[in-house]
């Protein structure tokens, strides 16, 4: 196989190795169903919950506020539809960002289509939103706020510390999108006053079709799914071991990466290197308050997608910004919310690197830019 230079690390991540082999006896040998009476079973289920108490550390929650689900659009639709339902009577209205994932925004499409009404916050030039802006948006019949942690496109952290604190004063749930941010940033949902939280597997070299909700003790909402006890009769349905088992030890292994340079650091030299060797190119995105591991960055005067298309024969993968959204002719809505024109939007590139990019794939990927770059503008 030719040379594969992954760069779409916010897209999706490789299971690791550890990962893998603590899953693959849950495949095998230890197939019963966490839910049955018998000891063999009794077994798969502390490994269940044990997996709950890895998940729970690394946001500092108790294993007891940690609901599994298939991953971070159905924790989305969950924490907001709940929300929704459970306070309808106090008030109706939400309160949001332009630059949220559509896993939260065709969310609040449905809602507004029931009768919710949604006001979204738009984000300075560098897509980070001010919470002055939320305290202002907030009115008597504010029932949520969902604000996520960090942006899937552009990498760029929103203060959901000082929001979740603005919240709770003002007596609102406060629920974050964090699935871009769980185990790459640290989260601590008892400091940042967080309510709910999604996160998902896939994101944090874990399985896909496993994620998380947090919800925090004693927060009242009913279950996204109606089906059997499992999840305290929260979200039924059998549970889906290996995932379970998986996303506990992807999380135990991101607790090292959390607050670790080694990703930031070789980011900053792939930025730099890009900046200053590619003429007329401009990050987007705040330059600071960015996830470590994202890019995305615009080069005046080249199409995007024929840029794609020319680094995928050189066996690169990169995009244009959420993988929900690839084939969309449409410019990016986050990069529309920074105030780029649509010319700009369509210049713009999505590299997101890993623990396991390493400085020759970096070099090798700046060269074939550079190169692809200098072709498209001739
Ligand atoms: N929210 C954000 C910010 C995301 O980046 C994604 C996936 O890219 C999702 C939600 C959806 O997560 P999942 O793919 O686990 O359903």
């Amino acid at each position: 196989m030719c040379r594969i230079v992954y760069l779409d690390n916010a897209a999706t991540t490789p299971v690791k190795k550890e990962v893998l082999e603590s899953m693959l006896p849950f495949f095998g040998d230890f197939y019963g169903n966490p839910s049955s009476s018998y000891n063999f079973a009794k077994r798969i289920k502390k490994k269940v919950d044990f997996a709950r108490g890895q998940v729970a550390e690394l946001i500092n929650s108790t294993a007891e506020e940690i609901y599994f689900t298939s991953g971070g659009t159905e924790a989305d639709n969950w924490a907001i539809k709940a929300v929704a339902e459970a306070l309808a009577a106090k008030g109706k209205h939400i309160i949001t960002t332009k630059i949220e994932h559509h896993a939260v925004l065709n969310v609040m499409e449905w809602l507004e289509k029931a009768g919710y009404e949604v006001t979204y916050l738009d984000v300075g030039k560098n897509g980070i939103v001010d919470e002055v802006e939320v305290e202002k948006a907030i009115r008597p019949d504010t029932i949520l706020i969902s604000i996520m942690a960090a942006n899937n496109e552009i990498g760029t952290i929103q203060p959901i510390d000082r929001i979740g604190k603005m919240a709770r004063k003002n007596g609102i749930i406060f629920h974050t999108d964090a699935v871009q941010a769980f185990g790459h940033i640290p989260i601590d949902v008892k400091k940042m006053k967080i309510d709910l939280l999604s996160a998902s597997g896939h994101k944090i070299n874990g399985p896909k079709g496993i994620g998380i909700l947090y919800v925090k003790r004693g927060l009242q909402i009913g279950p996204f799914m109606h089906g059997g006890a499992q999840e305290g009769g929260k979200r039924g349905g059998t549970y889906n071991v290996p995932g379970i088992v998986g996303i506990g030890t992807a999380a135990q292994l991101a607790k090292e990466l959390v607050g670790n340079n080694k990703v930031k650091d070789l980011r900053d030299y792939f930025l730099n290197r890009l900046l200053s060797e590619i003429d007329k190119s401009a990050l987007n995105g705040d330059s600071q308050n960015r996830l470590p591991n994202n890019i995305n960055i615009r080069f005046e005067g080249v199409d995007t997608e024929s840029l794609l298309v020319m680094l995928d024969q050189y066996g690169i993968c990169a995009s244009v910004g959420s993988a929900c959204t690839t084939g969309q002719i449409e410019p990016s809505h986050v990069l529309m919310a920074l105030g780029l024109s649509k010319e700009q939007a369509h210049n713009s590139l999505r590299l997101t690197i890993s623990d396991f990019t390493s400085k020759e794939d970096v070099d090798y990927a700046v060269d074939k830019i550079k190169e692809c770059v200098s072709r498209l503008r001739c």
